[in-house]
């Protein structure tokens, strides 16, 4: 069965829309955009779109990438300070002269809709509650706990170890009681782990959960996505061969992409004072 995330997406979006309208909700995302790198203008772009449509007040700040750390850093200060903001965004990746660590612990945890400054990861690790949680793994818990699939008990693998996806993802699998493994670029006998594992998440960005390796009751969530030799959109599992073989999956695009956004735009909603 396919696990349909452009449609829970859609759902989350339209609840999210009455709800900022029942509970008159002043939320305003503020998107900081360094550079020109095009797929970064195309996931701003839609970033404050999404936030238009559900009735979020978005402000997009461009600056060219020669824009020094200090500058940047100063902007989230002013930002962290404007009582009209209620969620701050610098969109990765930045130019090689700024440190994306510096810029997540200048943002305020309290706007920090990423999830990624330091007091919100602490937290998260602690077992405790961070204001917020990173998009794409809170996308993805929502995508599982929306077909019902459980979570506790269950042996879940994570492959890739990134901040923004696989980090945050087995912190909050094993939040839910999840067993949790984590696979990186040095783990063994990854096959092996894949084919025992009952939830498989994969955040890696190649080709890499092919067929033999799953097991029929299995649950792939592909997070991976590039383009393969031909220029098409793909993930990291091949999905034409596991639809049919495994109990639940996720199709590239049309899965973990679009419950980034939903996810995002919850966190978007949520203002702290
Ligand atoms: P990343 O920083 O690109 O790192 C990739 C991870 O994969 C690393 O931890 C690396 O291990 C691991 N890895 C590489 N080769 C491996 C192998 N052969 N076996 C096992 N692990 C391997 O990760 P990311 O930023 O999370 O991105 C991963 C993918 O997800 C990319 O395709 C990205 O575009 C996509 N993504 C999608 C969304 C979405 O909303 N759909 C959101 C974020 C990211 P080491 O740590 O050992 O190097």
């Amino acid at each position: 069965m396919i696990l349909d995330g452009k449609a829970v997406s859609n759902k989350i979006l339209e609840h999210l829309k009455l709800k900022i309208q029942e509970f008159n909700i002043k939320a305003h995302l503020v998107v900081i955009l360094v550079g020109d790198d095009p797929a970064s203008q195309i996931y701003v772009r839609n970033k404050k779109l999404a936030a238009e449509k559900i009735g979020i007040r978005s402000t997009v700040i461009k600056y060219k990438s020669a824009i020094t750390e200090a500058e940047l850093l100063d902007k989230i200060e002013q930002l962290n300070h404007d009582a009209n903001v209620t969620g701050i965004l610098v969109q990765l990746p930045l130019p090689e002269h700024i440190d994306k660590n510096k810029v997540a612990q200048a943002i305020s945890p309290k706007k920090d809709v990423d999830g990624f400054s330091p007091e919100n990861v602490g937290k998260l690790a602690m077992g405790l509650e961070p204001y917020f949680y990173p998009a794409t793994p809170q996308g993805i818990i929502m995508l599982l706990d929306e077909y019902d699939i459980p979570i506790q008990g269950a042996d879940a693998l994570v492959i890739g170890r990134s901040n923004i996806v696989g980090r945050p993802m087995a912190q909050m699998l094993l939040r839910r009681n999840a067993t949790v493994t984590m696979a990186h670029s040095y783990t063994k006998d990854l096959d092996s782990k894949i084919k025992t594992a009952d939830i498989v998440i994969s955040a890696v960005g190649k080709k890499i959960v092919r067929c033999k390796m799953v097991n029929k009751n299995s649950v792939i969530v592909d997070v991976g996505i590039f383009r393969d030799s031909n220029g098409k959109l793909t993930g990291d599992v091949d999905f034409e061969m596991l639809s049919s073989s495994v109990k639940y999956i996720t199709p590239v695009p049309g899965g973990v992409g679009p419950m980034t956004i939903a996810s995002l735009m919850y966190n978007a909603s949520k203002v702290y004072h």
